[in-house]
């Protein structure tokens, strides 16, 4: 059985003062044990989160960049985020994709290298609104899949989050059919084009509008193994997000 799995993504928003009242409230809730839960606040304040957090959450990145170190202005290694206990990163979210120009090739090879160092990644995908009603959804996310499974070879430390374009941060969550059958397809490349073992194994997460009303009707399908939740993580819901079985 895959475990549950219920990631938090700050984006750019918070302060140490919203940051550590998000932090203390999630240690004093009751967290269904069988969840997997990871926060990714802004670079920033991942030292200051991973020092107060406990109740067994971890801690990821937003991003990490594909060389080992050196000459890069601006970025994080691997081996930084190891050397400071951040276990985990989220890679090519559709807001680093589309804003900051990364393509299919830059995600494939981040995560090649973050899973290399010992880096656990959420992996995104998802199509446009363009690219949906264009009835191209299962052909994008295949390309994303094609050129990220092109460079890893150890699904392992891979979660997938489908999060389609036009559900991001807009209160329009896909419909629970939408979603499974995304999950589905995706569920079934990976058994076809990787392994029957990582198509069982790997966690595919949904993001996109997660409130804590709409999580536990998706919670139930089956190719729905937990959620990447944007703005809601910043709220006390999403602890109900995280506890959408119970
Ligand atoms: P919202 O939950 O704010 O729609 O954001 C989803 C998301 O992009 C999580 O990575």
């Amino acid at each position: 059985a895959r475990k549950f799995f219920v990631g938090g993504n700050f984006k750019m928003n918070g302060t140490i003062e919203s940051i550590k009242s998000i932090v203390k409230n999630l240690n004093e809730a009751q967290i269904d044990p069988n969840v997997e839960v990871v926060i990714a606040p802004p670079a920033l304040y991942l030292l200051l989160v991973r020092e107060h957090l406990s109740n067994g959450i971890e801690v990821a990145a937003q991003n990490v960049f594909d060389k080992p170190n050196g000459a890069f202005t601006g970025e994080i290694s691997v081996s930084q985020l190891k050397d400071s206990g951040i276990n985990w990163t989220i890679l090519g979210h559709s807001e680093r994709r589309t804003i900051l120009n990364e393509s299919d090739e830059v995600v494939a090879s981040k995560t090649k290298v973050a899973t290399e160092g010992g880096v656990s990644v959420i992996w995104c995908c998802g199509e446009s609104l363009e690219e949906r009603e264009s009835g191209n959804t299962i052909s994008v996310i295949e390309k994303q899949l094609s050129a990220v499974s092109a460079k890893i070879g150890n699904w392992k430390n891979v979660v997938i989050a489908y999060e389609p374009i036009w559900a991001i941060g807009t209160g329009k969550v896909a419909s629970v059919q939408q979603a499974q059958e995304v999950h589905a397809a995706i569920r079934k490349w990976l058994k076809a084009n990787v392994s029957e073992q990582v198509s069982a194994e790997t966690r595919i997460l949904y993001g996109g509008s997660v409130n804590g009303k709409n999580c536990k009707e998706l919670a139930k399908e089956e190719d729905i193994d937990g959620f990447l939740v944007g703005g809601a993580s910043l709220k006390p819901e999403f602890v109900d997000i995280i506890n959408s079985n119970l």
